[in-house]
Parts: C-alpha cells; sequence; structure tokens
C-alpha cells in the first residue's frame, strides 16, 4: 500500500515542478513513507533520519519530511523528538505537500495529519516506480473500520472508503496498454469494497470482473480478503476468468477460535476452515497463502498447537508470520496484558516458521514434472542467464532466458525446487508432425 502512496506523492509533486532522483546527494527534499504496524518498522525509520542528520549538515537547504501511518500517529511529537524533520503529512494529506513545502521553504515546520472520510486519490495517476514494468498495484479504497484488537491502522489510515470505480478500471486500462501485464487490486478488506452510484451498489466481485474484462492477457490479483466477508460469490467469478489468478491471500491471525475472539476478527476458526474448503472447491489448484501472528495477549500453549493444527490442515503454499507486537492506542493495550513472554513468542515463531518452511517445499513439491504459464518478470537475481517470473498460484520461477523477455507469457515444465522458487525449462511446443 505505501508502495501505491509513494507513487501519489511522486504524481502531486511532479505536477508541482518536482522532478524525483535516485541520487540522494542531489535531493533538495527528501521525503520517507513509514508504516506503524509493528515497532521495528518505526525504529528502521528512525536509523534512517540519523542519515539523513549527516546529508543536513553537508547541505543546509534539505529539508526532510516523513509521510505516512508514523506521522498520522505520532504528529507533532515527530517533529519535537526528531529535530532535523521539517515536515509531518499524514495519509490523507498528500494534496497539501505543495502548499506545506513553501512553508517549510519559508523557514517553518509543515504538519498536516487531518485525516478524511472521503480522500481516496481515485483522480491522480499514480507515477510508476517499480522497476519491471509488468506487475503493479492499483489501490481501489482506503482505511479500515474493523479495528482488529492489535491493530494500528484504523488509527493511522482513517475510516474505510472505496475508490471511484472509473478510475480503477481507467487506471489499470491505461497500464496494460502501456505494456503492464499484472495489476494487484489492494485494499485493507478488498471483500467490503462498494461504490453507490444512484440506487445500484457495484461490489467487490462486480469490480473485479470488470478489471479482469479489460483484456485476458492482464492478470488480476488483489489483497487483502477478510476471512469474515470472503463470499462464494467471489470465488465463483474468479473461476469463470482464467485471468484472475489462483492465489487467494486469506490471513488467519489464529488457529484457536477464543484467541480470534480476543483478537476482534469476528469468526471462529471452524468459519475459516469452511472457507477454505470453498477456496479448494470451486477453485481447485489455487494456492492459499496467510498471515499468522504469534504469542497474542493469554495465548496458551494449547492456543498455539491449534495455530499449528490450522496451518497444517490448510497446507499454506506461503506465509507471513510475526511476534505480537503490542501497539499504542489499540484495544488490546488498553484492555488486554501483553503476556507471553519473549522468549516463548521466540521459540513458538521459530515453531511456526519451520512449519511452513516444509509446507512451502511441499507446496513447490506438487509442482515437480508440471508445466505451468508463467508470466515474465525480470532478470534472475542469481544468474543473467536466466529470467524469473510468477505461475497464477504466485509461485517464483527461474528458467533459462533464451529470447524471452519481461511482460511475456511463456509455459515452463518444472524440474526442481526449492521451499522458495521452482525451476524448469520453457517447455518445447507440442510436435504437429504427432
Ligand atoms: N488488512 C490486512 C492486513 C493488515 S496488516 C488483514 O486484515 O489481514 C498486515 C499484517 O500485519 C496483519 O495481517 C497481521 O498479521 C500483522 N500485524 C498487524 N498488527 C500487528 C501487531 N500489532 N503485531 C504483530 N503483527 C501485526
Ligand atoms: Fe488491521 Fe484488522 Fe483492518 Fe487488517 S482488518 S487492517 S488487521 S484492523
Amino acid at each position: 500500500m505505501n508502495v501505491v502512496d509513494s507513487e501519489v506523492v511522486v504524481a502531486i509533486l511532479q505536477q508541482n515542478d518536482y522532478c524525483i532522483t535516485d541520487q540522494m546527494d542531489e535531493a533538495d527534499l527528501i521525503l520517507v513513507n513509514t508504516c506503524s504496524i509493528r515497532d521495528n518498522a518505526e525504529q528502521r525509520i528512525r536509523s534512517r533520519l540519523k542519515e539523513f542528520k549527516r546529508i543536513k549538515q553537508q547541505n543546509a537547504q534539505v529539508s526532510v519530511g516523513v509521510i505516512g501511518c508514523m506521522a498520522e500517529r505520532l504528529k507533532e511529537k515527530l517533529l519535537e523528538d526528531e529535530t532535523i524533520v521539517d515536515l509531518v503529512v499524514g495519509p490523507d494529506a498528500y494534496r497539501e505537500l505543495p502548499a506545506l513545502l513553501s512553508e517549510v521553504e519559508s523557514g517553518q515546520k509543515g504538519i498536516n495529519t487531518l485525516l478524511s472520510l472521503e480522500e481516496t486519490y481515485g483522480d491522480i495517476r499514480p507515477v510508476r516506480m517499480d522497476r519491471n514494468h509488468v506487475t503493479s498495484f492499483v489501490s481501489i479504497m482506503r482505511g479500515c473500520d474493523n479495528f482488529c484488537a492489535y491493530c494500528v491502522v484504523p488509527e493511522t489510515r482513517g475510516r474505510e472508503r472505496s475508490r471511484d470505480p472509473e478510475t480503477i478500471i481507467g487506471e489499470a486500462t491505461g497500464l496494460f496498454e502501456k505494456g503492464y501485464r499484472e495489476v494487484t487490486l489492494l485494499g485493507q478488506n478488498v471483500n467490503s469494497y462498494q461504490w453507490e452510484k444512484g440506487s445500484r451498489v457495484l461490489t467487490f466481485e462486480e469490480l473485479l470482473e470488470q478489471v479482469a474484462r479489460i483484456d485476458p492477457l492482464l492478470r488480476v490479483r488483489f489483497a487483502t480478503s477478510h476471512p469474515k466477508d470472503m463470499s462464494d460469490n467471489l470465488l465463483k467469478v474468479m473461476a469463470r476468468f482464467s485471468n484472475l489468478c489462483r492465489a487467494i491471500h486469506l490471513p488467519v491471525q489464529s488457529g484457536s477460535s477464543a484467541v480470534l475472539e480476543r483478537m476482534k476478527r469476528r469468526y471462529t476458526r471452524e468459519h475459516y476452515l469452511e472457507r477454505i474448503s470453498a477456496i479448494r472447491k470451486y477453485l481447485p489448484g489455487a494456492s492459499i497463502s496467510t498471515d499468522v501472528i504469534t504469542g497474542f495477549c493469554g495465548e496458551t500453549e494449547e492456543e498455539h498447537q491449534q495455530t499449528l493444527s490450522l496451518m497444517e490442515w490448510v497446507g499454506y503454499d506461503f506465509s507471513y508470520m510475526f511476534k505480537y507486537n503490542e501497539r499504542p492506542g489499540t484495544l488490546a493495550q488498553r484492555k488486554y496484558r501483553d503476556d507471553v513472554p519473549e522468549k516463548i513468542k521466540s521459540r513458538r515463531l521459530s515453531e511456526i516458521i519451520e512449519l511452513q518452511m516444509r509446507l512451502s517445499l511441499e507446496s513447490k513439491e506438487r509442482d515437480l514434472g508440471q508445466t505451468c504459464e508463467v508470466l515474465v518478470e525480470g532478470i534472475s537475481k542469481k544468474s543473467e542467464d536466466h529470467l524469473f517470473g510468477r505461475t497464477s498460484q504466485n509461485k517464483v520461477v527461474v528458467f533459462p532466458k533464451g529470447l524471452l523477455k519481461p511482460g511475456d507469457y511463456v509455459d515452463v515444465t518444472i524440474n526442481r525446487c526449492t521451499s522458495a522458487t521452482l525451476i524448469g525449462n520453457p517447455a518445447q511446443p507440442a510436435d504437429p508432425e504427432q
């Protein structure tokens, strides 16, 4: 999400005669876009700010701004704590950046952390900063109304609001015309996307169908689905379009209904497992990935075991796994004690990671000998003579370059794998003589 936000910020600044540089020492303005989801994300920003301090000592003309969630969470306090910061701008105030920068130029500090009920930056075409020009993110909504007990997002990004579908379709079509071949539609809870026009309400399923129809050669992904809202109807729409990628990210957070209740996730283990069965029924062969938080307030050993057994049952293809980190202002911080000792959190996280490594390897091994359609994204990190791309299931595949280039589709026969990567060769076309 922050990638798209940075691209929106670049678009706003370019309209105001700023231009982007990748040489830090050439810059007159350094903006750092921030995340507050866990404390270590904020600590990394604090160390970056120390680096910028050195740059500012060499060139006093440079202005430094902190934008995004950390700006929203800390507001004026950030200006007090970090004296090198000239500008603090929250995620809904980017249109004010040019005006705030004039204030900074006249020697004042600039700050705007007002949240909005409407802002979606729908009319702004983000300036793409990706390297491959094949895959891109498209924001379809902002904010979140779910208030999971551990999460700062509703506070830092404000209320949920959906973006005008015409601007979404326009942006995705524009990307396709420029040669992009994959878009990922982004929102904190995409299933609750809705756009009212007169008496009609456009749902996420309908939006997805419209994006899928742009062109069969445009792959479409989306994130994140919320287990409480993911409907059979969505899965049925996906089944109808082969360019809607067979990969579902469905964060579970915990395998215990009691923990889910404390987390205020508003579904049970049983409901979650039933949703997984629905995915298997409507989209056989789809990959399933998740987010897991371990060591949430009051988590017992048995509740931890339930997370492991759920992961095993689902057989996730991929997971993002985190230790619970108490965040200021959240319900969990106000209501519960962060009482799982750090050592136990670490041990539980290692068990979860170890299990996922095995599941990831098994997931890749299932593809051995298979031929998969791959969208080529770029040169492999390890070898100039190899390319990498992804399958519809979002698995990374490495294969010899031949005459292929980024943006091409190619069928690759998989002959080796690690827990992270599939390795193969472009399939030989069928012999017409046979
Ligand atoms: N909206 C998405 C994800 C948002 S944040 C969803 O509901 O799934 C991405 C992930 O960060 C979450 O899924 C969760 O696993 C993790 N996360 C959020 N707050 C956290 C916290 N306080 N401590 C540890 N992990 C957290
Ligand atoms: Fe945070 Fe929950 Fe909203 Fe996701 S759904 S952003 S975890 S509050």
